[in-house]
Formats: C-alpha cells, sequence, structure tokens
C-alpha cells in the first residue's frame, strides 16, 4: 500500500505546488519536465517515509495523518497562498479554539473530501497482510531504500534545474506536502527538546530603577498595546487615503501623540512578533528564535515596577509567564462579548480594579501595562468589530475570502483598523484623565506584531517567512502619546520626537526605549537601540545615585 499512497501524496496532494510550477515562465517542456521529475522525487522521499511507518498498528493511523495534513495544507495554500515553515506550523500548534472556528469553512471541507477521502477509503477497507516482524522489518528497509534511491535519482537527474529553481522560489520549498510538516513538526521538537530542561537566562539582574523616582511626585503609568495584524500603508496616519485613524488623527493634531512611520516587525507572525518584540536580542542576534532570554517584562518587574499583562487574543505566547495576567476569554460583558470573544476596548472594563489588586509596593513606583489586542486577526476580519462601528461599507462576512470582492475585504480589513483606533483613543482618554486628575504620569506606545496581505500577489493573511515576505506582512503602524509630566520627567522633547518620526526603526527598539522611557537602569539597556534617546535631554546617572540599601 505504500507505493500507491506516496504517489497520491505527492501529486493530488500538492495541487497548489503543480499549479504554481505550471504557472511559471520557461518552455512548455521544461516545465513538464519540473513536474514530472519533482513529482518523482517527492514519491520517492515520500514512500521512505511511509515504509518507515508501514508497521501494523502505525501504518494506517499515520498514513491517515499525513493524507488529512496534505488536504488541509492544499486548502491553506488555495485560500490564503500560505506556506508551511517551522514558525507557521508552531503557530498552528499555538492555536486556539476561536481562531479555528474563524478558519472552518465549507471549502475546507470540500478541499478536504477532495484530496483525502478517497485514499482515506481505501487504506480503510484493503485488509493489512500479517507478516512476521523480521519480514516487515526487511520489507519496510527496502522501502525506505527504494524510495530514497528513486529521490536521490531525479534529484540528481534534475539538479541544475531544480536548485535553480528552489533558489529563486524559495516559497516552494514550503509548498512540498506533506514533507513540509512533517519537517516542521520535527524542527519544532528537536528545538523545545532541550529547552524544556533549561530555565530562561535572567536579564537585567542589576536593573534598578533610575533618578526620577526619587521623591516622584506621581508615579509613571505606561500601556503598552500590542497591536495585531495592523498594516502601516492602511493606516491613515502613515498616509494611507481612507479615515482609518480619525481618532489618533486628532490626537496627534493636539500634539502630544507622535507617530512613527517607518517601524518593522521582527516576524510576520504572532508566535515570532510578540516574543521579539519583548526580548533584549535583536532579530539578528536571534530575537526571533524560541527565547532563551528573559525579556522586558521581567526587567521592569525586577526593577520593582508592577506590570500586567491584559490578553484579548490566544495567549502571550511566554511572554507574561512570570508576570500578573489575565486573559479576557471567560468575560461576558454585555455589548463588548458576543460568542464567545471580545472586542478590544473590553480590556478597559474594570482596569482601575485590576490596577488597584497589583502589588501596593510596587504600584507607588510605577505600572507598565501590556494590552494584547485582537485587532485585525484575520481571516474573520468583520468579527472584530461591533456593528456600530463599521463605517466601510459593504464589508466581506465570509472567511472564505475568496467569497468576496477584493474591496469588500479592504473594508473589512480598514474597519478593524477604524475600531483599533476608536480603542486606542477610548485608552488615550483614560490616560488623560489619570493624567490630569495627578495620580500619574501617564503614556501610551501602540505597535503591531505584524502586518497582513490582502491579495497583493495572490497572498492573503501573514506568515510568509521572513525573508522573502512582503512588505504588507512586516511595516507596522506605531505611535506614542506622552503626558506632560512624563515628558518632564523622562526628559523627552516632543518637537524632537515628531522631527524623528520617520527614522527607520524596528521591533529591535521597544525593549531599550521602553527601559528608557520608563528610567529603568541596567547593564541590559543598550541606548543605540533606544528609539526616544536621541530626543531625552541628558538624565543623572545610576551612578549619581545612592543605592538604597547603603547606609
Ligand atoms: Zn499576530
Amino acid at each position: 500500500m505504500v507505493w500507491p499512497l506516496a504517489l497520491w501524496l505527492a501529486v493530488p496532494g500538492n495541487l497548489p505546488l503543480w499549479q504554481r510550477i505550471a504557472g511559471m515562465e520557461g518552455s512548455l517542456a521544461h516545465r513538464v519536465w519540473l513536474l514530472a521529475s519533482f513529482a518523482l522525487l517527492m514519491t520517492g522521499a515520500i514512500a521512505a517515509l511511509l515504509s518507515l511507518l508501514a508497521w501494523p498498528r502505525l501504518f494506517r493511523p499515520a498514513a491517515s495523518g499525513l493524507l488529512l495534513v496534505a488536504a488541509f495544507n492544499t486548502h491553506f495554500m488555495w485560500q490564503y497562498g500560505a506556506v508551511i515553515d517551522p514558525t507557521m506550523f508552531a503557530n498552528v500548534v499555538q492555536t486556539d479554539a476561536r481562531e479555528v472556528r474563524d478558519l472552518l469553512s465549507l471549502s475546507l471541507l470540500a478541499t478536504v473530501l477532495l484530496v483525502a477521502a478517497p485514499p482515506l477509503w481505501w487504506l480503510w477497507q484493503r485488509p493489512l497482510r500479517a507478516r512476521g516482524s523480521w519480514q516487515q522489518a526487511a520489507r519496510n528497509t527496502a522501502g525506505v531504500l527504494a524510495g530514497l534511491g528513486l529521490a536521490l535519482l531525479m534529484a540528481l537527474l534534475s539538479y541544475q534545474d531544480l536548485a535553480s529553481l528552489m533558489r529563486n522560489q524559495k516559497a516552494l520549498r514550503y509548498m512540498a506536502n506533506p514533507l513540509n510538516t512533517v519537517y516542521a513538526a520535527t524542527r519544532l521538537a528537536a528545538d523545545q527538546w532541550p529547552r524544556q530542561a533549561h530555565a530562561l537566562q535572567p536579564v537585567g539582574e542589576d536593573a534598578r530603577l533610575g533618578a526620577s523616582y526619587a521623591q516622584q511626585p506621581r508615579p509613571p503609568l505606561l500601556v503598552l498595546v500590542v497591536g495585531e495584524t495592523a498594516r502601516a500603508d492602511h493606516f491613515m496616519l502613515d498616509g494611507y487615503a481612507r479615515p482609518t485613524t480619525p481618532a489618533l488623527a486628532r490626537w496627534q493634531a493636539q500634539g502630544e501623540l507622535v507617530n512613527f512611520s517607518q517601524v518593522h516587525s521582527c516576524g510576520t507572525n504572532t508566535q515570532v512578533s510578540v516574543p521579539c518584540l519583548f526580548s533584549p536580542l535583536t532579530r539578528q542576534q536571534g530575537g526571533d528564535q524560541t527565547p532563551e532570554h528573559e525579556n522586558l517584562l521581567d526587567v521592569l518587574q525586577r526593577a520593582g515596577l508592577a506590570v500586567l499583562w491584559l490578553d484579548n487574543q490566544s495567549g502571550c505566547k511566554g511572554v507574561c509567564d512570570r508576570v500578573p495576567h489575565a486573559s479576557t476569554l471567560a468575560l461576558q460583558v454585555p455589548g463588548l462579548c458576543e460568542d464567545g470573544e471580545c472586542f478590544d476596548a473590553v480590556m478597559l472594563q474594570g482596569l482601575d480594579q485590576r490596577i488597584a489588586a497589583l502589588d501596593p509596593q510596587r504600584r507607588a513606583r510605577g505600572v507598565v501595562v501590556v494590552m494584547h489586542q485582537m485587532g485585525s486577526h484575520g481571516p474573520a476580519y468583520f468579527k472584530r468589530t461591533p456593528a456600530s462601528h463599521k463605517p466601510f461599507q459593504p464589508e466581506c462576512r465570509s472567511n472564505t475570502l475568496s467569497d468576496c470582492p477584493a474591496e469588500q475585504l479592504i473594508n473589512a480589513y480598514d474597519n478593524t483598523l477604524a475600531y483599533t483606533d476608536h480603542f486606542l483613543d477610548q485608552t488615550l482618554q483614560w490616560l488623560q484623565t489619570q493624567a490630569q486628575s495627578g495620580s500619574h504620569d501617564t503614556g501610551l506606545i501602540y505597535l503591531s506584531d505584524h502586518g497582513e496581505s490582502l491579495g497583493e500577489n495572490g497572498l492573503y493573511l501573514h506568515g510568509v517567512p521572513y525573508s522573502f515576505a512582503p512588505e504588507q506582512q512586516t511595516h507596522v503602524p506605531m505611535v506614542a502619546w506622552l503626558s506632560p509630566g512624563l515628558r518632564e520627567r523622562s526628559g523627552l522633547s516632543l518637537d524632537c520626537l515628531r522631527a524623528r518620526g520617520a527614522d527607520p526603526i524596528s521591533h529591535d527598539h521597544f525593549f531599550h526605549s521602553v527601559l528608557g522611557l520608563m528610567d529603568v537602569n541596567t547593564q541590559a539597556y543598550r541606548p543605540a537601540l533606544d528609539a526616544l534617546a536621541p530626543c531625552a535631554a541628558p538624565r543623572v546617572q545610576a551612578a549619581d545615585l545612592k543605592p538604597p540599601s547603603a547606609g
């Protein structure tokens, strides 16, 4: 049964891949040769894999799993132009019921029926022949060798063509079902294995609050809004022609809000970007890998501040594990929550009480609240906005993106940005009230975790491997708002910040910019990566302060 299944998995299991190769430039003969050699290579590799699994109790479940994987992958490649690399796979593994529900559709069912149902039926109705285990081992070994032999032969015969194809079309290697998923799962497991045993490496063990905390009139309160799937080129503040951010534009006109127009993300999906954003490491240093270090929140907490993570999404990806955190999942606030999920404004509900419940000593020094938005999470964009906040009509109300005309899809997406604008407006109003009442010196930084494709080059959603990700998935919006009190204590000049709003910065700068803004002194802080530092007046250095414990 190995070879017929291998042939099925390689050929009907890879329709998007064949479609892509067939549609490429070059002569017909060349494309046919590429298709045939690639298909035979894959048949051999899959046959080797199946031979490895060809044990009586294992074969049917394992082969069924591979068939279903190929069918699901086919659907997501067709629908969204997705490819399956290790970070995409990690994303899938960490998904939650809400996200899965948003992806279920009739076309998914149809693809599964088309790609997986016929071989599944064939696989389960055929009797398995009983063999002795030595005999089975010998057959399996022969199968592995024959499969690898075929794959090797085809690789040698078409080496030049396949190698140049892979070089020029890096995405293709992540389109090869189901090998892409087997590879990604193996990589993920190998990555996790040794790290389970290791504790995270501490960061900023020397972290202390700077001079601005000595006899401070008011503690600082900083809100960090981690946006979801917002792309900069649909942000009105960044030049988009539609009014997606009217409220932020008003705050900007009043002068205290600064827009940063050239910000790039660390990854193209939440799983990579959120940990990377809080990581002390830059992307180049490995901030985009599974974290081995503590993060910004650990350092802020170690310095003595109160930290709180509020999550309106599928979790903080490990970032908030060691600080107080709360999820909105179980909330049922009328008007803000429906169908088991809540609009982002729910994070402002009862926020004063949540902050009041934090450690009072820490709170007296200062507070950092992170709000992790649902933002513009697709593909069901229409679910992210309440009926009262849908200025762009008509909007796509399907998660099968190809069901909708492009304009309707963009309307639904732009509505999510308009709702984010509303949510940030409410948050800013709350912060301004706090500042005006004299209870805190307040500030807000908003930036998105990554962007989104809305059909450009046939791509939808996000998660394209970073090295060939389109600009739409990595260019993200970012704004900062600082109350007069926070500007005074941090010595930041608004004019200077505004003048530098178009400087190219990235997620790499977040860790250091927040430490700088919050005046936390530590060896882990690197001024060169503090995007705000060029606009700050020189501060009293840590060395000028007496350590609190020294007699
Ligand atoms: Zn995300």
